[in-house]
């Protein structure tokens, strides 16, 4: 795909524009993947309505241009980015954002910050003036938090980062909020829906709708009980307790669990660390008592035979 450029319509130069490179012929053309995403962003950003823009006359003092000769049409263009009738109702707000938007020490906001911040309203389409009011402190909150966020960041102490930190987030939660009051007023404070899956797994039943517990419990209670899965019935220790009851825990192969059935007692013979010759262990000490055994037991036999009264020599 040949290099195309972005054709804009009678934009006026955007910042975007601006901060463009000049053209580096080192550089080398954009893939196919990246070619076909250009394609769709220029088809994508065409089909945008183009953000009204003020133009800052500064040099004699007058505060905003049209960025074209059409001046009615202009502010047309401000007055519905506005979502207002009412020429006092724009101005104020747009000199709201300017207090709001400068830098400290400034007059007046640089006149990229005010177009980001219009593009912003205006994006929002506000139907009345409320909503447009809502736009106002939306873009004012997110401009402070973050800057309060950026001053969290380079804190040179803590107590520094916890301020700034803490400001931040208020502010990001009053965000937040803004955004929930502008879509609740957009619903017409409209109940929220919830639309969930609900998997019923054979056998089961879902009750739909709002189960209270404490009525009619046997009814709601899952079929599928989940304490009943094949992994819980695995096999189970049998060893008894202190307190009388089965152990219970997963058992292993030889069907006691990790805990019970274990290597029982020390390990036999050489393996033990107290093994020495062999002489005390408990085969050697049984064999020793199994051959006294014997003997004993030949002893007591001999000694019931009738043998002949042994002469005296
Ligand atoms: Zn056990």
């Amino acid at each position: 795909m040949a290099k195309s450029k972005v054709q804009h319509r009678d934009k006026p130069k955007s910042t975007v524009e601006c901060a463009q490179p000049a053209a580096d012929q080192s550089l080398p053309a954009p893939d196919l993947a990246e070619a076909d995403a250009i394609a769709e962003a220029i088809k994508s950003v065409g089909a945008r309505k183009p953000r009204v823009r003020m133009h800052f006359n500064r040099p004699n003092g007058a505060m905003f241009d049209p960025p074209h000769d059409d001046d009615g049409g202009f502010a047309y263009r401000l007055l519905d980015a506005f979502g207002t009738e009412s020429t006092e109702f724009m101005s104020q707000a747009i000199s709201l954002l300017c207090a709001t938007l400068r830098a400290k020490g400034e007059r007046l906001p640089t006149e990229h910050k005010l177009n980001a911040a219009i593009a912003v309203i205006d994006g929002m389409r506000p139907r009345d003036e409320i909503e447009a009011m809502l736009g106002i402190q939306i873009v004012s909150t997110h401009e402070v938090a973050m800057e309060m966020l950026a001053k969290a960041k380079h804190a040179e102490h803590s107590a520094q980062l916890q301020e700034y930190g803490t400001l931040a987030t208020k502010l990001m939660r009053t965000f937040a909020a803004q955004i929930e009051a502008l879509s609740r007023m957009r619903r017409g404070g409209e109940q929220k829906v919830t639309v969930e899956h609900v998997h019923v797994h054979s056998g089961g039943q879902a009750v739909v709708g709002v189960v209270n517990p404490s009525e009619g419990g046997a009814q709601s209670k899952m079929e599928d009980n989940p304490m009943h899965l094949p992994m819980q019935r695995s096999p189970r220790c049998a060893a008894r307790t202190r307190a009388g009851t089965l152990c219970q825990s997963p058992a292993m192969a030889n069907g006691r669990c990790r805990m019970h059935g274990g290597c029982a007692g020390a390990p036999r013979g050489e393996r033990n660390g107290n093994w020495r010759h062999g002489h005390f262990t408990c085969e050697a000490i049984a064999e020793r008592r199994q051959s006294k055994t014997v003997l004993r037991t030949a002893r007591s036999f001999l000694e019931s035979l009738p043998l002949p009264p042994k002469t005296k020599g």
